[in-house]
């Protein structure tokens, strides 16, 4: 495999000015200036953030970057830069070799084209974009099976299902595994007070920096129906082997519960480099740079269960896993445009689960076969949302 060759691996960053991005970035760094791997980055692809994706690439001496908003294209002094919506497929298509490591930090279905491209070449991917797998785990998992290359979850919690699987023999030994949540910001709040929600509110994550789609999706819990909608496909559960449990710490990032009766848990202090680390090294352990945890400050470790009342999106998990097809598509798309739409003011916090709701009752769902069945489902859940909340607006 070209990538590995002489034991460097090369790397292409998707989302590296997010927050999953830098963080990337950080932890490659250190592995590379602490000699504990050869990480070589070729490649960065951005949505919008000109000048911090510059600047990136400058300190790495990157020559094949990646824009989504075109109008920023001549702000990058780097000889290759690919622009417009298509930008980050088109990068890893230029650039992407077999054995080659992909990181996916692009939020949304965006993301999706670049990481089937990445796949189909050969590449390894450490999988922050959860949305990918929402959508076409139906494509992605079975694609991934046959070239032959690993999935790396980069999302905390599948981080920690994958290393506490490793303490059982096969999925046989699994009786169930628990994704944990920190509740977010409305955790304790009444269903009252969460219909005043501001984007501002939503936005103020207790204890995790994250973007905003993420953060938005953390506060109604979307996040969490997300996850387990990932889970099922990463690990091959159904819904009733994928349970999740408030744990507002966020120091437990989730347990698996064996047959026999043991429960293997994975703790951490909620610091990103930790399951980001673990990805791009492939599950090999080396010294890190993200937080430690300390027992001495640790005095309590709670656990609740999940009220539907005030996080009704949990609940719709289990249709999509049940139903299949092109239902994580339309949950997926539902959610970007309700989340936009909420952060723009222009429908209150509770409307969110409502569209998502509403799309999956009223589309219809099909079979997953290709690309473009993901891709046209997407795209009318996203113009049934669309026009759902300009109906809103107008009779408001
Ligand atoms: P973010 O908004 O901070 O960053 C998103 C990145 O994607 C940015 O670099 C942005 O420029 C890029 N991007 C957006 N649209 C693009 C496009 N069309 N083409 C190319 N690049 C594009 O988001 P984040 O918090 O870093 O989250 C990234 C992904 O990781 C999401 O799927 C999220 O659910 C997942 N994730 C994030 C965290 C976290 O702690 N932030 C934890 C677990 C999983
Ligand atoms: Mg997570």
């Amino acid at each position: 495999m070209t990538g590995i060759a002489d034991g460097r691996r090369r790397v292409i960053v998707l989302g590296s000015t997010g927050s999953i991005g830098v963080s990337a970035l950080d932890v490659i760094a250190h592995l590379v200036d602490s000699g504990h791997a050869r990480l070589d980055v070729v490649g960065l692809a951005a949505g919008s953030r000109s000048g911090l994706l510059a600047e990136q690439a400058g300190r790495l001496g990157v020559a094949h970057v990646a824009i989504a908003d075109a109008s920023r294209a001549g702000d990058i002094a780097v000889e290759n830069v690919h622009a417009g919506p298509d930008a980050a497929r088109e990068l890893v298509e230029a650039v992407a070799e077999p054995g080659d490591l992909v990181v996916g930090a692009m939020v949304g279905a965006a993301g999706l084209p670049a990481t089937i491209a990445a796949i189909d070449r050969g590449c390894d991917v450490a999988l922050a974009n959860k949305e990918t797998l929402v959508a076409a785990g139906a494509l992605v998992m079975p694609l991934a099976r046959q070239r032959g290359v690993e999935l790396y979850p980069v999302d905390s919690e599948h981080s920690a299902i994958a290393q506490c699987l490793r303490s059982g023999r096969g999925i046989d030994a699994v009786r169930r595994i628990v994704l944990t949540a920190s509740g977010g910001p409305f955790r304790a709040w009444s269903p009252e007070r969460i219909a005043t929600a501001t984007p501002a509110d939503a936005l103020s994550h207790p204890t995790w920096e994250m973007g905003r789609k993420i953060s938005v999706d953390s506060a109604s819990m979307m996040n969490k129906t997300l996850e387990v909608i990932e889970a099922h496909w990463l690990f091959g559960l159904d819904a009733d082997g994928i349970e999740v449990v408030v744990h507002r710490q966020s120091i437990v990032h989730g347990f698996v519960e064996f047959v026999d009766g043991s429960v293997v848990a994975q703790l951490g202090p909620p610091d990103m480099r930790t399951p980001i680390q673990y990805a791009l090294t492939g599950g090999t352990r080396r010294p890190g740079n993200s937080k430690r945890l300390d027992w001495r400050t640790l005095s309590s470790l709670d656990f609740e269960p999940v009220d539907p009342a005030r996080f009704p999106a949990l609940g719709l998990a289990r249709s999509v896993i049940e139903q299949g097809g092109t239902s994580g598509a339309i949950l997926n798309a539902a959610n970007e445009i309700a989340v936009e739409a909420f952060l723009d003011e222009r429908i209150p916090f509770p409307r969110i689960h409502d569209l998502v709701r509403e799309a999956l009752e009223r589309l219809p769902v099909g079979p997953v076969e290709t690309l473009q069945d993901v891709l046209a489902a997407d795209a009318e859940a996203r113009a049934f949302v669309a026009k759902s909340c300009l109906t809103a607006q107008e009779s408001a």
